[in-house]
């Protein structure tokens, strides 16, 4: 993988992650983006503007996925993935394909997410992503609407989002996804005991989150 130019895919850990897009509604105080210079364990996540098509997504994951082995396909990017749920919805259908068809050894399909999808998509987009992901990541980051607010900064048409990224959360565990995962980034100054016992009253995991880990 030549890692100066942008990276439609790349490669963290046991996980291929698929960068869809930099685009998100959130501006979160915590965020690597920019801080690391759309750089990401040396790989240049910035699209400069180009987001994948579906098409192009496809191609470069089968020139990936051969080449060494991965435990789980990870959408996740310097953005938020559901910004382009078409595209997001149509790449994890076909990973779904070729999992059934065994194409290669088996693997887990997850998305990372800031959890404000169905607001951004203006519909419920959990059925769909029930039906091809394995596992949601969703980062809530607060334990209040005031407290998310000041860390993750909403445009303005999502600034009343907290109410509905713990519904999505809920939802996800509801509708039957695998694994959700609720994370709070650390040393915010959100109080993540208080978001844990959110996540377990949703029925949904816990994840407390370095910011230098993976990103949202
Ligand atoms: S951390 Fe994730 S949700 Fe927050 S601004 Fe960055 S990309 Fe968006």
């Amino acid at each position: 993988m030549d890692k100066t130019i942008p990276a439609i895919i790349y490669r963290f850990g046991e996980g291929v992650y698929i960068n869809l897009t930099n685009r998100c509604p959130n501006l979160c105080v915590f965020c690597i983006k920019t801080k690391w210079n759309m750089n990401f364990h040396g790989n240049n996540l910035n699209l400069v503007g180009h987001e994948p098509n579906s098409g192009e997504v496809v191609l470069a994951l089968e020139k990936e996925l051969s080449k060494a082995p991965f435990k789980e396909v990870v959408f996740c990017g310097y953005g938020e993935p559901t910004m382009r749920l078409d595209v997001l919805l149509f790449v994890a259908q076909t990973l779904k394909g070729w999992r059934a068809q065994a194409k290669y050894p088996p693997f887990a399909i997850r998305l990372n997410t800031n959890g404000l999808g169905n607001l951004i998509n203006h519909k419920d987009i959990v059925p769909d992503l029930a039906a091809v992901v394995d596992a949601v990541n969703i980062s809530l980051n607060a334990q209040d609407a005031s407290t998310w607010k000041k860390l993750v900064r909403p445009a303005q048409e999502f600034e009343n989002g907290y109410e509905d990224v713990v519904e999505f959360i809920r939802q996800c565990v509801r509708q039957g996804i695998k694994r959700v995962v609720v994370s709070c980034v650390d040393k915010t100054g959100a109080d993540p005991q208080a978001v844990e016992k959110i996540a377990h009253a949703c029925g949904a995991q816990f994840y407390l989150r370095s910011f230098l880990d993976e990103e949202h």
